[in-house]
């Protein structure tokens, strides 16, 4: 049954806040906190070490895995949980080079989020096999497609801007050249639509703690396509993603399922609470997510476009082309978001010059973005940006 939006009375959102960063930190759902507590206390506290049998626990990353599948088109069993997205970058990057093991090129863009390049590099180095990594502009990512290149590894929406890659084109025509494709989901997976198993990319890996409101430090996923699974060489040959992990055998032999993505202990915590998280999506039709976010975004341009002369649109004008944020420049952006956050309109900033304000249609309805956007104008008609207490840059921004 298909649900209406806004669907606020799910989460527990301040008073008087209107929230334009749930591409950065998703709000706390109504009942995550029960279920921190009764992990902590019923199955931590009652059941001790018993729990991992008794309260499910070992089984619990599987069980939130096919949760995720269900949201980004693929089968279940196909995607594991835990760690971080920059650790499952490194695990999708190594075993898709495995596959290709002739070539020498990894094609990113420059576009792509910091540590997805950095844990590439990184890996390349100590490979030390002669890798290039090659970061072209997004526009030019198709045409650098040749066939020298082992793995395409892409981030569907960009993090600055919410441009959006084309993942069902640019696979296909990565497959013509026989390189494999991992897509990072971070800004797609409970954003837009997403079909692997129609793009049938290699790989496919995410994080948990954006739109899917997992919570600070919430487990990543990684998806593998089902006939690889059982092909696919373990970079971090951990003991949970053994075959028998209690057999405590001296050698390394990998599960027979996506289950060999796994690599230590679980963090049950942050896993009880995104399974929680998740129960949001029960009979939510993303086309209709998707339909309400363009909404939403289109009218936050149109009113911010008439109201702020000094912003400039980074982001896509064509929402089909950009995901669920959208982007303006400014000068003084980092101030002006700070004044902006003390209106009570939460978005954030990313260097050099970019203000971010996401747009999630659970929570944000057309009355919040006429609102912020009102409050945005007074910023910039007022020069509140100009007030030296927002000159100071925080650690995180
Ligand atoms: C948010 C984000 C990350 C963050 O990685 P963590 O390991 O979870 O800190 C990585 N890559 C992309 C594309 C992101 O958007």
């Amino acid at each position: 049954m298909p649900v209406s939006l806004p669907q606020k009375s799910l989460f527990d959102l301040p008073e008087g806040v209107i929230y334009l960063d749930g591409n950065s930190l998703g709000v706390l759902p109504k009942g995550a906190v029960e279920a921190a507590q009764k992990v902590i206390q019923d199955d931590w506290g009652g059941q001790l070490i018993r729990a991992w049998n008794s309260a499910g626990w070992m089984d619990l990353p599987r069980v939130v895995g096919d949760r995720i599948a269900g949201l980004i088109g693929a089968p279940a069993g196909s995607v594991a949980t835990g760690d971080t997205l920059s650790i499952k970058v490194y695990q999708a990057l190594a075993a898709a080079l495995d596959l290709r093991p002739e070539r020498k090129v990894v094609l990113s863009d420059a576009g792509n989020f910091p540590s997805d390049l950095y844990i590439a590099q990184g890996l390349l180095d100590t490979m030390g096999r002669g890798h290039v990594l090659k970061t072209p502009n997004p526009e030019d990512v198709v045409a650098a497609i040749s066939d020298d290149v082992a793995v395409v590894m892409l981030t569907q929406v960009d993090y600055r801007t919410g441009r959006m890659h084309d993942m069902q084109a640019i696979t296909a025509r990565a497959h013509e050249v026989g390189a494999v494709v991992i897509w990072d989901l971070a800004h797609s997976a409970g954003a837009v639509p997403v079909d692997l198993t129609g793009c049938n990319a290699e790989f496919a890996v995410g994080c948990t703690y954006k739109y899917l409101n997992g919570g600070p430090g919430a487990p990543a996923f990684i998806y593998v396509r089902p006939d690889l699974v059982q092909v696919i060489r373990p970079a971090l040959a951990g003991w949970l993603g053994h075959d028998a992990p209690f057999a405590m055998e001296p050698n390394y032999r990998p599960a027979m399922s996506t289950e060999r993505m796994r690599v230590g202990t679980p963090a049950i915590l942050q896993l009880a609470v995104l399974q929680q998280a998740l129960t949001v999506w029960n009979d939510m039709d993303m086309a209709d997510l998707r339909a309400a976010s363009i909404r939403l975004s289109e009218l936050f341009i149109t009113e911010v476009e008439r109201r702020c002369p000094d912003l400039t649109l980074v982001s896509p004008r064509d929402p089909k082309n950009r995901g669920s944020q959208v982007s303006f420049a400014f000068e003084h952006g980092y101030a002006a978001m700070q004044a902006l956050i003390d209106l009570g309109v939460i978005g954030d900033f990313r260097a050099p010059n970019i203000m971010r304000f996401g747009f999630t249609p659970l929570y944000v309805d057309e009355d919040d973005v006429v609102a912020a956007a009102e409050r945005l104008e007074e910023v910039m008609r007022e020069n509140l940006w100009q007030n030296p207490k927002y000159q100071t840059v925080s650690r995180v921004t």
